[in-house]
């Protein structure tokens, strides 16, 4: 505190007090600090070198102005506050504000102003001390700065005693370890380290304590979910203004990500090697960059051998061009798949594969090479060859039986007709109407045995492609009224009429086949209606068509199996002893279609059915 002395003292004193003026003058006058003296209405009394040099104004150009000269404007009601202050005899202290200089620059100071006393003890004045406080303040915000980068860092950022007690824990460490700052300020560091690896601290407290610091570590921490956190670590001494070290701070980068990419790039390439399947990668101008076991395998080549070669090593020369369209559409970015061609193994041997060829891409997506995924189809052509080999075998044995099937009928036809013939001359001898009788029936028999076997023969001749058609000009409708009057002669049940509009209609085709069509949809219409006894026979032409159709009033057949009653051996009603082999209507099929006609049913089960064929009037 400084005291402006104003007043006469006793003269005993007077040298003592002279001197201890004189000596508070020199220090007034060499104070850092300024040091201005007030009358209580604000004129400025004394101004010292300081305040010249704080301020800018010189004492004569400060004496006797007002203090509101340095005092900017937004500020004067403090100075009304202070002189307030002053004159209630109050000292006011450390009192942080801001004034300005002569050249305008605002000067961030604290003030102490004390009142000046008379010597009757009466306040006339004060006086100021300012001291400038910008460096104070630079420091503040420095600090205040570094606090907010530690805040806001994206880097764990921790600081700790040398006992390893931790002082400061950011945000960043908050979210990477789960703590919050509150958690963890105060415990010991051991709250991250997981229990193996406690020694690794002492070694870095250990560094530390001796003023080094310990660079990029790469350690693991523990979360406090117990997860594992990859840190790479960088941790500093902490040293006090007298250079002590007091403690540690820690800057950690959480690596997990990274080490989580390697992890799975390490994943990958195991996979790589160890897959079945050749897995080959190579740069764009073809030069080979990775080579897995199944390659070596595949091609015979190792490694080693193939490693930075080019990928010709195993395409054989006529197939060249095959890598030039490849590389050609990885390049663009499009996959090759499963894309059947033949390399070549170190031996020399041809290796059938099936190539999937995708883009290698680098982390900005750029194309950089050509990954390869090559399957052996040595096996799959093997699988192929067996089965192709299977069905030449069954064929075969197939034709075998349809060989037989042909033999056997033939065989069993020429006995057959002798029987045939035999009762027919029997039938001319014998006149008792009861044996007579019997022997009609024995003939109907061996005529349907007949019938059997030559269906089967002629099974057998259309299997074997070798059924003939003698073509000529005929009537059909002679042809069909033959075919009912026989199927009349023989079945005495129905009645078969005939409706059509022509009396003659000629076709080209071999009669007898077309004959053998008819009576086998009458046979089949009188077969498939046991109780109705009426069937209708139509013959029309048009369209350059003759069409003949057969109704009956029978059994019907449902709709899914119209178009089934045409295969080969297919019977609607397996089961019923029938007394069809399922053949007729396949024969007539046969035979309509080598005519270039056609043959359909249509029914309704309960109603009956309608076969129809067609045959073309001008046959080619
Ligand atoms: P099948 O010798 O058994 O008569 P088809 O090839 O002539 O052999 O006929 C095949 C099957 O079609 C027959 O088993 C029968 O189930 C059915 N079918 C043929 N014609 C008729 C018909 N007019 N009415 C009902 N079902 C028939």
């Amino acid at each position: 505190m400084i005291e402006t002395f104003a007043g006469a003292l006793a003269p005993d004193v007077l040298s003592l007090a002279e001197e201890k003026q004189a000596m508070l003058a020199a220090i007034v006058a060499s104070s850092g600090d300024s040091i201005i003296s007030k009358t209580t209405r604000g004129t400025i009394t004394t101004w010292n070198p300081a305040a010249e040099r704080m301020f800018g104004y010189t004492e004569a150009e400060a004496v006797g102005r007002s203090i509101m000269l340095i005092v900017p404007p937004d500020r004067e009601a403090e100075e009304t506050y202070i002189i307030g202050q002053i004159l209630q005899g109050k000292k006011v202290e450390h009192f942080d504000t801001l004034r300005r200089a002569k050249d305008g620059r605002t000067i961030p100071v604290s003030v102490t102003v004390s009142p000046i006393f008379n010597k009757d003890g009466v306040i006339v004045g004060a006086s100021t001390i300012a001291r400038d406080v910008s460096d104070r303040l630079l420091a503040g915000e420095k600090k205040a700065i570094l606090a907010a980068i530690v805040a806001s860092s994206d880097d764990v950022i921790i600081s700790k005693t040398l006992q390893g007690i931790i002082t400061s824990w950011n945000k960043a460490a908050e979210k990477t370890f789960g703590y919050t700052e509150a958690e963890a300020v105060g415990k010991h560091i051991s709250l991250i380290i997981p229990p193996d690896r406690l020694s690794e601290e002492d070694f870095i407290l250990s560094q530390i304590s001796n003023g080094r610091k310990v660079d990029h570590f790469e350690t693991i921490r523990r979360g406090k979910n117990g997860q594992d956190v990859y840190l790479s670590v960088t941790v500093s001494p902490v040293v006090d203004e007298g250079g002590k070290i007091i403690g540690a701070s820690k800057v950690a980068r959480d690596i997990t990500p990274i080490k989580q990419a390697a992890e799975k790039k390490g994943l990958l390439a195991a996979i790589a090697s160890t897959s079945d399947d050749t897995i080959v990668s190579k740069t764009l101008e073809g030069i080979i960059t990775s080579w897995n076991r199944a390659a070596e395998k595949m091609f015979g080549y190792s490694q080693q051998e193939a490693l930075g070669r080019h990928i010709s090593l195993i395409i054989p020369p006529e197939r060249l061009e095959e890598e030039t369209y490849i590389i050609g559409e990885v390049s663009k970015g499009r996959k090759v798949d499963h894309f059947q061609t033949v390399r070549m193994a170190k031996d020399g041997h041809m290796v059938p594969i099936s190539l999937t060829v995708s883009p290698i891409l680098d982390e900005n997506g750029k194309i950089i090479g050509a990954s390869k995924i090559a399957r052996d189809l040595s096996d799959h052509l093997a699988l192929q060859e067996e089965k192709a080999r299977l069905y030449d075998e069954i064929k075969a044995l197939n034709d075998k039986k349809d060989e037989f099937i042909g033999l056997a009928s033939h065989e069993l036809k020429t006995p057959l007709t002798s029987i045939l013939a035999y009762l027919q001359i029997l039938n001319n001898d014998i006149s008792e109407e009861r044996r007579k009788e019997f022997l009609r029936r024995t003939t109907q028999q061996v005529k349907k045995l007949n019938n059997l076997v030559s269906d089967l023969l002629d099974i057998s001749k259309i299997e074997a492609g070798k059924m003939k058609f003698d073509p000529a000009p005929f009537d059909i409708c002679q042809v069909v009224r033959d075919a009912i009057d026989l199927i009349t002669q023989a079945n005495t049940t129905h009645t078969i009429r005939l409706y059509t509009d022509l009396k003659k209609f000629i076709v080209t085709g071999d009669s007898q086949r077309i004959d053998q069509v008819i009576l086998n949809l009458l046979t089949n219409a009188i077969r498939y209606s046991p109780g109705s006894f009426e069937i209708d026979v139509y013959i029309s032409a048009e369209n350059g068509l003759v069409k003949v159709g057969v109704r009956d009033r029978g059994i019907g057949i449902p709709e899914d199996k119209l178009t089934q009653i045409f295969s080969r051996f297919y019977r609607i009603n397996e089961n019923k002893s029938s007394l069809g082999l399922g053949l007729g209507l396949y024969l007539s099929r046969q035979i309509i279609e080598r005519h270039h006609g056609h043959i359909w049913a249509e029914s309704k089960p309960g109603e009956g059915s309608v076969f129809y064929f067609t045959l073309p009037i001008v046959n080619s």
